[in-house]
């Protein structure tokens, strides 16, 4: 069951403030307010979707369209295609998911190192 309560339903509601990047019908970009790398950015869907199978599961198509277009208008205002970047969708338990509204992480700005690996 999604949370309407989620703080980022309030960013899209406009009930919390949101250094916002980039936005259009189907999603919202914005600044992440603990950045764990020099750019790092969050991109959501403008719909409520609890997660990235969620979204996929019940948005149409069209929806989906507009959020990955949103990704790489975000892309482009942060000027990251050239030195690459890394997008992390956290979901669920083991995927360490906070707030629970689907998102992507943006990380870029420097080398991020390999991906996650086994311990
Ligand atoms: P996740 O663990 O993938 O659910 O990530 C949630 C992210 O949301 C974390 O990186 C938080 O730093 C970020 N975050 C939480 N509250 C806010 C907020 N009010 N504005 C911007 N980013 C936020």
């Amino acid at each position: 069951m999604y949370d309407q309560n989620n703080i980022f339903a309030k960013i899209l509601r406009g009930e919390i403030p949101a250094k916002k990047i980039a936005q259009g019908q189907h999603y919202l970009s914005f600044y992440d307010i603990a950045p764990k790398a020099p750019v790092h950015a969050l991109v959501i869907p403008t719909g409520a979707y609890q997660n990235a199978h969620d979204f996929s599961d019940k948005a149409p198509l069209e929806e989906i369209a507009g959020f990955y277009k949103g990704v790489n208008a975000t892309l482009e205002v942060l000027g990251l295609k050239e030195s690459g970047y890394r997008l992390i969708a956290n979901t669920g338990t083991h995927g360490h998911q906070d707030v629970p509204h689907f998102h992507v992480h943006i990380l870029g700005g420097k080398d991020l190192g390999q991906m996650v690996v086994m311990s």
